[in-house]
């Protein structure tokens, strides 16, 4: 059975936060944690790569929606008058394609962090997926506003600066997506020996 200290996440700077030079920002914020980037590369990846990434399950997709209602009715914003529909399964599948023409509107950096909890430290170090509702102190809530309230009404997904696996099966499925094996590197970071 593997070490606690061995598993391992995966996680993107998506476009906005490349254009924005949050690049090192977002790293810095891993590392200090104690975690450690074993694989790192900067790549434009075309729509159909982002297509076999995101998941195709409906019920995935009908989450994208009730995100969009559940701030919609928080702000007391009309569904039906602005995207034509208030069916969450139906506001999915549009929140969907805006989200592939956001991924590929410029570079992402790609990385694999291990460490000890690395799917829930990076989720955590991460923030809540509408920066809107994030906490200070994540990289959502320090470095955005944005909302799908907003995002929405200009028919585009959530600036959201990361994208970061869910959990440890999701992980290893876009870990192997992402990159090869040779491309992952194996060192040991000075503080391992006192930390833990
Ligand atoms: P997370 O990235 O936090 O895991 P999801 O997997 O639910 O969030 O959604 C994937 C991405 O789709 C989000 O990071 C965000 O960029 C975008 N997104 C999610 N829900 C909406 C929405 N309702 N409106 C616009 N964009 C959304």
């Amino acid at each position: 059975m593997k070490h606690p200290k061995e598993e391992r996440t995966y996680i993107m700077v998506k476009p906005d936060g490349v254009k924005r030079g949050l690049t090192g920002e977002i790293i810095r914020r891993i590392e200090q944690r104690g975690l450690k980037v074993i694989a790192l590369a900067m790549e434009k990846p075309s729509r159909d790569k982002f297509d076999g990434h995101y998941p195709k399950d409906p019920k995935w997709i009908t989450r994208l929606g009730e995100k969009t209602l559940a701030t919609y009715a928080k702000y007391g914003f009309d569904a039906k008058k602005e995207l034509g529909t208030d069916r969450a399964e139906e506001i999915g599948p549009m929140v969907r394609g805006w989200l592939l023409d956001f991924m590929t509107s410029g570079p992402v950096v790609k990385m694999i962090i291990e460490g000890v909890h690395a799917v829930d430290m990076v989720r955590k170090i991460s923030g809540d997926t509408t920066p809107a509702s994030a906490p200070m102190g994540t990289i959502r809530g320090d470095f955005s506003v944005d909302s799908p309230a907003s995002a929405n009404r200009d028919k585009r997904a959530v600036h959201n600066l990361v994208h970061a696996s869910e959990t440890p099966e999701e992980a290893e499925h876009e870990i192997k997506y992402w990159f090869t094996v040779k491309e992952i590197h194996d060192y040991k970071r000075s503080e391992e020996d006192t930390m833990f």
